[in-house]
């Protein structure tokens, strides 16, 4: 199996009680059925709480979360209680692992770091080169998935290696950038549908004498504030009225909205283009470069069953036009400049509910279908 992994995922380690957040607290946490069985046979007073504490959803076994929404095992100084008394190796699966992932696409295995964890996030941020990756040949894991065509497979693999170098190109803009990013992965797509290689597209996306005619061509639609203003609002409806109930989020989304009542749409809109435009500095593009790298690099190939490039990209885009407006509102709303703590805290939140959540990126698809929003033409007027 090969497998590649961001060269910083290595360096990463959990800070404990430093963690400006906790990802013991806002969300449900599940006990694998080894370790469940393990806490039940647990003696005394420790194990009495491990039962206690813990509750059967479904199939599954979660800590009962207390009414500040904090796992009870957590302590007041943000350690673990369970890693304290019963030792690391007695931690269930997800939280001995998290915010590591893995990704499998037939004999190929992605592992990546969670954005939902601060430090994570921190440790991109922090970095002023591009991402690089290492890649490495095992045989000690089993392929899990089928056979594909290597033709398919290699359309896939070229979908995930050059869509990271153009969203790396740091002589274009970040706008730029997605937009060749998005007429690539619509190529991409043409040549599954048709059953083609890719070599073609390849070769000439390597070429950068075709970003420019990509960029100077006629039929690219300009950026559309308001149209971005639209899907910000379509989309956090549909989140603060489902299941986010991220209080940090909800305060800065119900803060505009009351801002916004009233307000002339266009006006709305140059005030918010101001408050992005203060945003374009070296720092922030190299931190969105971070960030659509990394939803490349954990998305990109995610529906690679259905043969789809164009749902996982509709989704990329929306969840960094959501990230991007939240931090022009919360600018625009406090007229200052956002330090990297807080973007940090505002894309983790983010991230815990748009990655985390079994549902979001189907709902959030089917939504931006309904209102026109997941073709070529609305992706790259949004970005
Ligand atoms: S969110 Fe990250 S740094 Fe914070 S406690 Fe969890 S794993 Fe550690």
């Amino acid at each position: 199996m090969n497998i590649i992994s961001p060269v910083i995922a290595d360096t990463f380690e959990c800070v404990g009680s430093e963690c400006p957040d906790t990802c013991c607290a806002g969300w449900g946490i599940t006990i694998d059925p080894k370790t469940a069985k393990y806490y039940d046979s647990v003696s005394g007073e420790f194990g009495d709480r491990l039962r206690e504490y813990t509750k059967e959803v479904g199939h599954k076994r979660f800590f009962t979360l207390n009414e500040e929404g904090r796992c009870p095992f957590l302590n007041d100084r943000n350690l673990c209680s369970v890693y304290l008394t019963l030792g690391p190796d007695k931690m269930g699966y997800t939280c001995k692992v998290f915010p590591r992932h893995t990704f499998v696409m037939d004999d190929l295995l992605l592992n990546y770091l969670s954005f939902a964890c601060p430090e994570t996030i921190r440790l991109y941020f922090s970095d002023e080169e591009s991402m690089t990756f290492l890649t490495s040949v095992t045989n000690e894991l089993k392929n899990t998935g089928t056979k594909m065509r290597p033709e398919e497979y290699n359309t896939f693999l070229h979908t995930l290696i050059t869509g990271i170098e153009l969203l790396q190109n740091r002589d274009l803009s970040i706008r730029e950038r997605l937009i060749v990013f998005i007429s690539f992965i619509y190529s991409q797509q043409a040549n599954l549908d048709q059953d083609a290689g890719d070599r073609a597209t390849i070769s000439l996306f390597s070429d950068p004498k075709v970003y420019s005619q990509i960029l100077n061509d006629d039929n690219i639609p300009d950026m559309d504030v308001a149209f971005r203003i639209k899907m910000f609002r379509l989309l956090c409806e549909s989140f603060f009225s489902g299941n986010c109930k991220d209080h940090k989020l909800l305060k800065i989304y119900k803060e505009f909205n009351q801002y916004f009542q009233g307000k002339d749409i266009r006006e709305l809109s140059s005030e918010l283009c101001g408050s992005m435009d203060s945003m374009k500095n070296k720092e922030i593009d190299r931190e969105m470069e971070h960030l659509l790298v990394y939803l490349c690099f954990r998305y990109i190939l995610s529906d690679y069953t259905k043969k789809d490039l164009t749902r996982p990209l509709g989704n990329m885009i929306a969840f960094y036009t959501t990230y991007l407006c939240f931090l022009a509102v919360e600018m625009m709303m406090n007229s200052k400049k956002i330090d990297m703590d807080r973007r940090i805290l505002i894309l983790s939140r983010l991230s815990r509910y748009y990655e985390h959540n079994a549902n979001t990126f189907s709902e959030v698809h089917s939504l931006m279908e309904q209102h026109n929003m997941s073709d070529v033409f609305s992706l790259m007027r949004v970005v």
